[in-house]
Parts: C-alpha cells; sequence; structure tokens
C-alpha cells in the first residue's frame, strides 16, 4: 500500500516527496551490536488479534533493522524526515545511547517527554507498516497532524 501523503502533516505530492524512514533508527542498530548482544540478536513482536490472543514472531534484528517505510515526507527545507523527525531522533540518541550500553541516568521531565514523543513517532511510522499485527492501535486515515514547532501529534480527526 504506498502512502499518498505524509502520515505525519498530510502533505503530498507535487508539494512534498514522500521519503522512506527506518521503522528502527540506525542509531539503535549501530549500539546494539552483535558484539555487545551476542549472535543471536532477534527482535520480537507481540501483538493481540481481534481474538485478544497473544502471539509472538521473532525475526533476526538485521531484518528489521534494513526495513524502511514510504510513510513521511521529505526532500525540502521543511520535510518531516529531515526536519523534526531527524533533530527528535538526534535527541533521542543522545539520550539513550548511554543508557543503552549500561550507564545509568537520571531523566528531566523535558528528556522524559522527548523519548516518549520520539516512541510514539516510531509506533505511527510502524503502524502505517505492520497493519495486520499492529501492537498499538492508532485511528486510521485520515491521518494525524502535527506542529512543526514540537513534532508532537496534536489533534486527530475521526473517521
Ligand atoms: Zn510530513
Amino acid at each position: 500500500m504506498p502512502q499518498q501523503a505524509c502520515i505525519f502533516c498530510e502533505r503530498a505530492k507535487p508539494l512534498v516527496t514522500i521519503t522512506r524512514e527506518h521503522l528502527f533508527s540506525r542509531w539503535i542498530d549501530r549500539i546494539l551490536t552483535p558484539e555487545l548482544l551476542g549472535p543471536d540478536r532477534s527482535f520480537e513482536r507481540t501483538a493481540a488479534g481481534a481474538d485478544g490472543v497473544a502471539t509472538s514472531k521473532t525475526w533476526p534484528t538485521e531484518v528489521i533493522a534494513a526495513i524502511e517505510a514510504p510513510v513521511v515526507c521529505g526532500g525540502s527545507a521543511d520535510g518531516c524526515n529531515g526536519g523534526w523527525m531527524g533533530r527528535l531522533d538526534g535527541q533521542v540518541e543522545q539520550l539513550l545511547e548511554p543508557m543503552m550500553l549500561g550507564k545509568p541516568r537520571i531523566l528531566s521531565p523535558e528528556e522524559q517527554l522527548t523519548i516518549a514523543t520520539w516512541a510514539a513517532m516510531k509506533s505511527m511510522v510502524l503502524d502505517y507498516v505492520w497493519e495486520p499485527e499492529q501492537v498499538i492501535v492508532f485511528p486510521r486515515k485520515p491521518g494525524r497532524s502535527c506542529t512543526a514547532s514540537s513534532g508532537l501529534p496534536r489533534t486527530r480527526r475521526s473517521g
């Protein structure tokens, strides 16, 4: 299902180009290496079906780390992918990398909000890619809108 408009700002061609976003940021795979985690690195996803029964699937990490979803706009100065999404990803990398490597730290409320925003962003991208098995349920189309200043999905239209 090719995405015709950006899932965050809802702009489409010719205003923007739809670009690919990694499901999981490349920096995660760079930090959590086979040397650190061992040769059996894997990705597990547990999803509840319509019947409420949870099932889990496991993939090699390399498979998941390579997945890119063409669902967000980019290629322009105000594109989501290279704009607020890239800035948010960079901020979270700085916050999480030391913790992922085992260094404890205290996160300020602002830092917690930054990480939560990033997690929501990644969940929304996931939602569009793995629709039948989604873990977190968001309203489907028409998408969400966001503000360029915060990157936070602010409102959702129903239906
Ligand atoms: Zn956009």
